[in-house]
C-alpha cells in the first residue's frame, strides 16, 4: 500500500524552481533516501511532504495522517543546549495529538516510556538534555519523533554531526526500526554510501528528479556515476 503518493510536484521559491516535476510513492515499509548535491531541491521537497511549505502545482496524495508523520528534523545549535531533561524532550512529540488539552495522558506518558525503552535511554530519563552526547541527543530526538508516529518517520540528515561510533549506532537503529517494527524511513542523506547500503529505494534530486527507483537499479544508473565521480 503507497502512504504517500507524489504527482508531478513543482515548489518555487520566488522566481526559482526548486522542485521541478518530480513523481514518487512512498510505500509502507520502505527506507527511501533521498540524495542529491547541495541546492538540488531535497530539504524543500521534504518540506512539501510534511505540509510545511505549499507546493506550487501538482499533487500529494495521503493515505496516512498528516500528524502521524514523525519528524527529526537537523539539529540546531539552539536545540543542542535545550534546557529540559530528556524524559520531558520526549513527551513534548506526543504534543500534536492533543493540541486541544495542555496535559499529557497517562497514554501519552506510557508511549515516551514505551519510546525511552524502545531506543536504550531510560537510563537518560532524568538527565539534562544539553549535559547528553551528540549520539545520546540524537537518540531523544528519535524517540521523541517516535512518540508522533508508529507508521512513518522523516528523518533530516541524522548521522551529520555524529563521531563514526555514533553514526553506525544510529543507523543500527534506524535500520531495526525499519525492519522490526515495519516503520517506514524516508531519509535525506549526504552519505551515499550509507544510502545504498540501508535504503530500499533511492530518490536522486537535480531539481529535477535524476533517478527514483530501487536501490538495486539506481547503483547501475548514470546518475550514481555521475555522482560518484563529483566525490572523488
Ligand atoms: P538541498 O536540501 O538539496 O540542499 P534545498 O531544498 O535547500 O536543497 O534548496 C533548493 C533550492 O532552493 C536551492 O537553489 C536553494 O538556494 C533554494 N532555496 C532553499 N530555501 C530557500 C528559501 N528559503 N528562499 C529562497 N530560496 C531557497
Amino acid at each position: 500500500m503507497s502512504l504517500i503518493e507524489c504527482k508531478n510536484l513543482v515548489m518555487n521559491y520566488e522566481n526559482k524552481v526548486a522542485v521541478d516535476d518530480v513523481s514518487f510513492t512512498i510505500e509502507k515499509g520502505d527506507y527511501l533516501c533521498i540524495v542529491g548535491e547541495n541546492g538540488s531541491g531535497k530539504t524543500t521537497l521534504m518540506k512539501g511532504i510534511l505540509g510545511l511549505k505549499k507546493y506550487n502545482s501538482g499533487n500529494i496524495e495521503y493515505n496516512i495522517k498528516r500528524n502521524e508523520i514523525g519528524y527529526l528534523p537537523q539539529q540546531t545549535i539552539i536545540q543542542k543546549d535545550f534546557p529540559a531533561s530528556v524524559y520531558e524532550v520526549i513527551l513534548s512529540g506526543c504534543l500534536n495529538r492533543s493540541k486541544f488539552n495542555p496535559f499529557f495522558s497517562k497514554q501519552q506518558k506510557n508511549v515516551a516510556k514505551e519510546n525511552m525503552e524502545r531506543l536504550g535511554i531510560s537510563n537518560l530519563a532524568k538527565k539534562s538534555y544539553r549535559d547528553l552526547s551528540g549520539g545520546q541527543q540524537q537518540r531523544v530526538l528519535l524517540a521523541r519523533a517516535l512518540c508522533a508516529t508508529g507508521e512513518l518517520l522523516v528523518l533530516d540528515e541524522p548521522v551529520t554531526a555524529l563521531d563514526p561510533i555514533a553514526t553506525t549506532d544510529m543507523y543500527d537503529i534506524i535500520q531495526s526500526l525499519n525492519r522490526d517494527n515495519g516503520i517506514t524511513i524516508v531519509m535525506i542523506s549526504h552519505d551515499i554510501d550509507s544510502a545504498i547500503v540501508y535504503g530500499n529505494k533511492i530518490i536522486h534530486m537535480g531539481n529535477k528528479m535524476e533517478f527514483f527507483g530501487s536501490t538495486n537499479d539506481y547503483v547501475l544508473s548514470n546518475s550514481y556515476r555521475r555522482m560518484l565521480k563529483k566525490i572523488q
